[in-house]
């Protein structure tokens, strides 16, 4: 028990060795490029320290309007065509998304793929 206590207290410097995985997803080359800077910053400033990328809430994500599409459109997300008559689903700023697509990245990011329109989130005030 002594020994034990010794050893750990000699030992004040430990390294946890950690290896982070970070997805950073990017739907829209071209608009990535257009706006010259990558804006990742943008997502990851969440005021500390940690880089994360912020979700929608899962109202907010519930509250999606559904629309019939009525012109051929192409699914940011996933990059494929939305066709006409099918059914997507369509973010407040008017972009419109396949629903499995656009769930599953407003789980993991708050803004939309295209316009970075910003979805509100768990912790807004
Ligand atoms: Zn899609
Ligand atoms: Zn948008």
């Amino acid at each position: 028990m002594d020994r034990q206590q010794r050893e750990y207290r000699s030992d004040g410097a430990r390294v946890f060795r950690m290896v982070v995985r970070i997805d950073i997803y990017v739907a829209d080359w071209n608009f990535m490029n257009r706006s010259g800077s990558m804006d990742v910053a943008e997502a990851f400033d969440n005021g500390g320290n940690e880089p994360t990328f912020v979700p929608a809430s899962e109202a907010s994500i519930e509250m999606l309007e559904k629309v019939n599409v009525e012109f051929s459109t192409t699914c940011s997300v996933c990059m494929e065509e939305i066709r006409i008559d099918s059914e997507a689903t369509r973010m407040p700023c008017l972009h419109i998304f396949d629903e499995d697509c656009i769930v599953e990245w407003l789980h993991k990011s708050r803004f939309c793929p295209v316009c970075r329109f910003s979805m509100p989130a768990d912790g807004d005030q």
